[in-house]
């Protein structure tokens, strides 16, 4: 069916404006002209029922525009034809004079021709839905106004009042959707009726209020109230307030209208957005709209809509960042870490992009790729018989959810023929309390299949040191912050100890994040702490680099006794002149240790020279070695600071007996 074409009528004595403004209009609309204001008025009787919209020039011959006004304002029904008056580039006096006389609206000259068509636009369909306002007028449930009727109101009352200071109010109930699932519709639409009556309360005489979607409602209303508001939201939300709204939280988003061109369905846009950036935050309720606010929203969008492509193209890359054992300094592992090179932009910080995609849904899929982008990773350095590490992927929350990780990593390890103790999970600590039932049975299957569990981010969230015993995990991963936190703390009020113990007790291997300083290490060495990760070794690197790493470094080949691969069991040096007692240390210790015998101190030293730093556990000395060999190879130790770590058991024969004594060193 054609469309039918709605009326604009054009008044205007100059025939070039008039023919400009006709060329722009008639590509949508039918087009009627008049010179004047008394042949606009002709016109108008015979044809007002069909004329949707007037645009008209004020300074005309026979009659001008201001008069056509008047006329027009004693009819009824042409009264309520909008009107937009066209006046010369920047005379304010001319808008203010013709809003005053009933104009709807101005364009300036000269004609822009989107300006006009959209404000054509936008005025029709405000009329037309005032016509049918009566029906849509107010919400069945609240009885507040209706989301169109409410835009129009706001309008009307901006043009009535040019001068008035006014902001457009958004109040969200937090968790909402929860409220209904648990206490059911009916409280939840009490819960609504419970807000409007506040709203009502709040706007006053002469703001208005709408309930924008489900527990969304904005407000209009003086500057000057809306301060009042949230200087007596205390009171209100005190005693004032029917009980089903006491525990309920709600956020309001403030957008002050400074800029009237804005159009009002923007400024309530900015009101909700403003709302939303203070979503789930602790004590936050109010939040004023600037700028930065949108900027923001427009770089999400802008990212949004370039990660599809970005996939596509390779754009995302991996980066790896070293685990090194605290014990043994050598490599123990790497952690996986997504970069964003953008061809215009550059490398986009993941900690932009990636709670943006956790939200969007968009993370399953980058995730999936970079796990498997490190399995191709895997294969090909074992291929090239480069030492075998393990190496972390971030697992997000959303995938837990989203994906059956099982059968993913199951798949990719077996189609890449990947040892899943070579793949590590890190999961991060809030996923764990949030969830914790779905998380112990995913998490015990992919543990069945071989696979090793980081728990990420451990003392950022709430956990506590009793989640140990009900949480699955096989490596604890200690937070940036929390590292940092408490290294800088004394001894004894350090709670990392405590944690890193406990994780000790229940047999899980314990990793410190973001390690930058020296005093951190040998904090984390002295508590104990098995592996470190952070920029006082290396930061995240590409493969290339990362590649070069690995090939240099001596990393020894791995042993069951260790999660994270990479370090053997550490080196107990024994020097004897009785080989029966060196074999009696030898099967005391064999199982936690490699266990190297000597009978002389020049070759217990050559053995030392040769293990990597912090690769020997300890040295068990015979002080009656002959030809004083005990005295050199202390004294040989001393001087090498490197060793100076290294602790010492010197045996020493007692004075009476044959049997030997303990004595340490340094
Ligand atoms: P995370 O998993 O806790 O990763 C550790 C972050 O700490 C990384 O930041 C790393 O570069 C940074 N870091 C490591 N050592 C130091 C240090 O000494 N000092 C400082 N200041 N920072 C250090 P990055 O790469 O920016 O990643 C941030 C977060 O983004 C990660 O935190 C992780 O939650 C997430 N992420 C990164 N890649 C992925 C991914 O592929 N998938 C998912 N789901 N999340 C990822
Ligand atoms: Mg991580
Ligand atoms: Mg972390």
């Amino acid at each position: 069916m054609m469309k039918l074409k709605k009326t604009i009528l054009i008044v205007e004595d100059n025939d070039l404006n008039r023919a400009i403004l006709s060329e722009i209009l008639s590509e949508e609309y039918e087009v009627l002209e008049a010179e004047n204001g008394r042949q606009a008025l002709e016109i108008l009787g015979e044809h007002k029922d069909r004329i949707a919209l007037i645009f008209l020039d004020v300074m005309m011959p026979v009659m001008d525009g201001y008069t056509f006004l008047d006329r027009v304002k004693e009819d009824s029904d042409m009264s309520l034809i909008p009107v937009i008056v066209t006046t010369q580039n920047d005379s304010e006096a001319d808008e203010v004079e013709a809003l005053s006389y009933g104009a709807t609206d101005f364009v300036p000259k000269p004609y822009r021709p989107r300006v006009i068509l959209h404000r054509a636009a936008s005025l029709i369909k405000l009329r037309e839905t005032s016509a049918t306002a009566n029906l849509l007028r107010f919400d069945r449930l609240t009885g507040l106004y209706s989301k169109d009727f409410f835009y129009q109101k706001v309008q009307e009352q901006l043009l009535a009042d040019p001068e008035g200071e006014y902001v457009i109010v958004c109040s969200n109930i937090e968790n909402f959707k929860f409220f209904n699932d648990v206490f059911g519709i009916h409280e939840g639409d009490l819960l609504l009726r419970e807000v409007a009556s506040l709203a009502r309360r709040m706007v006053g005489e002469d703001g208005f209020c709408v309930r924008y979607s489900a527990d969304r409602f904005l407000f209009f209303q003086q500057k000057s109230k809306e301060r009042e508001n949230r200087l007596n939201f205390g009171h209100i939300s005190g005693a004032e307030l029917p009980s089903i709204l006491k525990n309920v939280v709600m956020r309001w988003g403030i957008y002050e209208i400074t800029d009237r061109s804005v159009p009002v369905e923007q400024m309530c846009d900015r009101a909700m957005l403003a709302a939303d950036t203070i979503k789930g935050q602790y004590r936050q309720f109010f939040s004023v709209y600037n700028d930065s606010m949108r900027k923001e929203l427009l770089r999400k969008q802008e990212l949004s809509a370039s990660m599809e492509k970005a996939l596509n193209e390779g754009q995302f890359v991996v980066y790896y960042q070293p685990k090194y054992n605290l014990r043994s300094g050598v490599m123990a592992g790497a952690e996986a870490l997504v970069r964003w090179n953008h061809p215009e932009w550059g490398c986009v910080s993941p900690g932009e992009f990636i709670p943006l995609f956790e939200k969007n849904g968009f993370i399953s899929r980058l995730d999936r790729y970079i796990w498997e982008w490190v399995c191709a990773c895997l294969k090909d350095w074992r291929e090239k018989g480069y030492p075998r590490i393990p190496v972390s992927v971030n697992v997000s929350r959303a995938d837990i959810y989203q994906l059956d990780l099982v059968d993913v990593f199951s798949k990719l390890t077996e189609e890449y023929g990947v040892d899943p103790a070579c793949l590590h999970l890190e999961i991060t600590e809030s996923a764990y309390t949030e969830n914790p039932g779905q998380i112990a049975d995913t998490v015990k299957n992919l543990q069945s299949l071989g696979f090793i569990i980081e728990m990420d981010d451990f003392g950022s969230g709430f956990s506590s040191l009793n989640m140990f015993s009900r949480m699955r995990a096989d490596i604890l991963k200690l937070d940036m912050d929390f590292v940092r936190n408490e290294t800088e703390k004394p001894a004894v009020q350090s709670i990392l100890s405590d944690v890193i113990r406990m994780a000790h007790r229940m047999g899980l291997d314990v990793v410190a994040e973001g390690v930058e300083e020296k005093y951190q290490l040998d904090r984390l060495r002295d508590l104990e702490c098995d592996f470190v990760q952070g920029y006082f070794f290396a930061k995240p690197m590409p493969v290339s680099e990362f590649e070069t790493l690995l090939r240099s470094s001596k990393i020894p080949s791995p042993s069951p006794h260790t999660r994270l691969g990479g370090f053997a069991l550490r080196k107990l040096v024994v020097v004897d002149e009785d080989a029966e007692y060196r074999k009696t240390v030898c099967g005391a210790f064999q199982k936690d240790y490699t266990v190297i015998e000597s009978s002389s101190g020049a070759e217990a030293l050559a053995q030392i020279r040769a293990a990597e730093e912090g690769e020997i556990a300890a040295l068990i000395l015979s002080a009656t070695l002959p030809d004083h060999g005990a005295e050199s190879l202390l004294e040989s130790l001393r001087q090498n600071m490197a060793y100076w770590r290294i602790p010492v058991l010197c045996l020493i024969p007692p004075p009476d007996k044959n049997s030997k004594k303990e004595l340490s060193w340094p």
